[in-house]
């Protein structure tokens, strides 16, 4: 999968990209993430982005260099893009967009391409919204200062679900919101913490009884943490 990202923050991604998990996926070539600099895609020269809003309020981006910018990424015309087939998709963060889950993120592994825009200020011009993006993503209900940090929570959940980039596949298929649960209770070393003891049954070594702890546990979790999940 490839992933390409327009921003005019390029800087921000790099300490993310650059450790632990997406590292070695991009090393092992399991995914292609390209960082674009939005000003690059800027007519004009001065490479402005932005302009104030018509009928008053802050400064907007503007629609020209994100279609250019996409125009390029893909190397064909917006409009000649037949999007029921596509394999490609473009992404737009914005806190009026469907808001990102598991399921949702799953969703997005048979693509071959996603482009993720990532605008800041007041936002972009509508038309970016309405004719560019083929969709439009949340990550939650409350106002981030720019699409940043919402396209790296996004490149983040989407690569650890990539096959072959979490080596214990297994640990994945457990994590929380698998099957509406939240994941079970992790004890580590040492047995005895200040007297408080890990349960008896994580050291029995029996490994039915173990799965079958851990499946009640995740159960009173999520009734007790988020019960919705359960509906
Ligand atoms: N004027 C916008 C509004 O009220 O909805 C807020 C703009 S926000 C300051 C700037 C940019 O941050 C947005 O265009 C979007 O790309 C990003 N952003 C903010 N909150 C977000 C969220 N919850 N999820 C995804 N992107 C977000």
């Amino acid at each position: 999968m490839t992933i390409d990202v327009v921003t005019i923050f390029p800087r921000m991604f790099f300490p993310v990209l650059d450790e632990s998990i997406i590292k070695r996926a991009k090393a092992k070539g399991l995914v292609k993430i390209n960082v674009h600099d939005l000003r690059k895609f800027s007519q004009g020269k001065h490479k402005k982005v932005d302009a104030p809003a018509y009928g008053s309020g802050g400064m907007v981006f503007r629609p020209e260099p994100f279609f250019t910018a996409v125009e390029e990424i893909l190397g064909e015309p917006v409009r000649s893009r037949p999007k029921s087939q596509a394999l490609r998709r473009v992404i737009l963060f914005s806190p009026q967009g469907r808001r990102l889950d598991q399921k949702s993120v799953k969703k997005f592994l048979k693509y071959e391409q996603l482009i993720l825009l990532a605008p800041r200020y007041e936002g972009v011009d509508e038309r970016v919204h309405k004719y560019l993006a083929d969709e439009e993503i949340s990550i939650g209900d409350y106002v981030l200062s720019g699409g940043e940090l919402a396209a790296m929570v996004f490149i983040d959940c989407l690569t650890r679900l990539i096959p072959g980039v979490v080596s214990d596949s297994e640990s994945v298929k457990n994590e929380s919101f698998e099957n509406n649960l939240l994941d079970f209770p992790h004890y580590t070393r040492p047995e005895n913490f200040r007297g408080l003891k890990v349960p008896e049954v994580l050291l029995s070594g029996n490994h039915k009884k173990i799965k079958e702890w851990r499946l009640k546990q995740a159960v009173e979790i999520t009734k007790k943490k988020r019960p919705d999940l359960l509906k």
